[in-house]
């Protein structure tokens, strides 16, 4: 028998929730980063790297799929997992978003939105079926809703339409996406900062019913303080017993914060990005490993991380590959810091399971306002 898509919450801590997703394709263990693989690869690492860092899903781009090689092509090619050659769970987002941020001379109607591709100019349509059907033919295990996403700041009257509209693409996504057992049909809650607007998209949505929920619309400009302003209500209006996907989140204290406030899962382009410009995220903060700092130095980027980044090399080779650009610096740093990233997640769901996250993320503040271990 097919395994279906199941959530268990396991404990909770104050909000802050541990659980697991069981997918046919894995466990999901829940509070869960995911690294985002937008090109059908998480860059700069192979994929039994990415999972060796502790992530038990990825997330791969429609957008930047459907546009090159193509969705059709994957399916035909066996879909996404062989493609990639990752056999763990795929989230992928829905396209919308990445249609309003990358493409140019876009036009949105009630039907969809027509846009030209950013890499060659031709022309391309996405709507709600279209994208349940490239998500579909990628081989996708959870599969978002297309919404419609404004940029922050937008006026109320911007919000509610964009919101309004969104719902109605929700319903279509639901209608479009059928029956595939072992697949999950996220929603997205949109609303922008306002409180009652987030209320009414969480009724919306809970009335056409999903199998996990996420915030939509947030990490688009607004800063740290309105985030957690909305995420102080937001995921108290979204079920119990489903996960909780913040989307796009973000940075170490950022995520934290979201998982304080009781969101379950997370992606962000930070941990990989960064390792390519020479940042690495540490316990201590951020290192910039092209200061001059680091050019005689012996020590590893941190003596407690376990990566492999930390375990065989020093700062000092870390700043000249990088200096000298060459490709293993950016498949050191990320390495590391999707390592970091991943150990936090273990540390908060063991702090949540042992109902000590408050001394966890006490301890974690403490450690990021040491700042980095002085020169030598
Ligand atoms: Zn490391």
């Amino acid at each position: 028998m097919t395994q279906r898509f199941s959530f268990d919450l396991h404990a909770t801590d104050g909000k802050a929730r541990t659980g697991a997703i069981s997918t046919p394709r894995g466990v999901i263990r829940t509070p869960a980063f995911m690294p985002v693989g937008t090109a059908a690869t998480v860059k700069a690492m192979l994929p039994e790297s990415v999972a060796a860092t502790g992530a038990d899903i990825l997330l791969g781009n429609t957008y930047h799929l459907m546009l090159r090689p193509t969705a059709e092509r994957i399916a035909r090619l066996g879909g996404l997992h062989k493609f990639m050659n990752w056999d763990k769970p795929i989230l992928t987002d829905s396209g919308g978003f990445q249609v309003m941020s990358l493409a140019g001379l876009r036009k949105l109607t009630e039907e969809g939105v027509t846009f030209k591709s950013h890499i060659d100019g031709s022309r391309h349509h996405l709507s709600p079926e279209r994208s349940m059907e490239i998500q579909a033919l990628l081989g996708s295990d959870i599969v978002m809703c297309f919404d419609e996403c404004p940029a922050l700041p937008a006026d109320r009257d911007r919000i509610k339409s964009s919101m309004d509209l969104s719902m109605r693409w929700a319903q279509r996504s639901r209608d479009a996406f059928g029956d595939r057992p072992g697949h999950a049909l996220f929603g997205i809650q949109q609303g922008g900062l306002e409180q009652d607007l987030r209320e009414e998209s969480a009724q919306a949505l809970q009335a056409i019913g999903f199998d996990g929920y996420a915030v939509g619309g947030l990490a688009v400009g607004e800063g740290q303080e309105a985030m957690f302003g909305v995420l102080d209500y937001a995921p108290d209006q979204l079920p119990v017993d489903k996960p909780r996907y913040l989307m796009g989140v973000g940075k170490p204290d950022d995520i934290v914060g979201a998982v304080k406030r009781g969101i379950d899962m997370m992606d962000c382009v930070l941990p990989s990005r960064s390792g390519r410009t020479g940042q690495a995220f540490t316990r201590h903060g951020v290192v910039n490993i092209k200061n001059a700092r680091h050019q005689d130095d012996p020590r590893p980027l941190d003596e407690a991380c376990t990566c492999p980044a930390c375990r065989g090399y020093s700062r000092a080779y870390l700043h000249h590959v990088f200096r000298a650009n060459e490709m293993i610096s950016g498949m050191l740093l990320t390495w590391h810091n999707l390592h970091y990233f991943q150990q936090i997640m273990a540390g908060m769901r063991d702090a949540i399971s042992a109902g000590t996250f408050a001394a966890w993320e006490a301890d974690f503040h403490a450690l990021r306002a040491q700042g980095d271990i002085d020169p030598l």
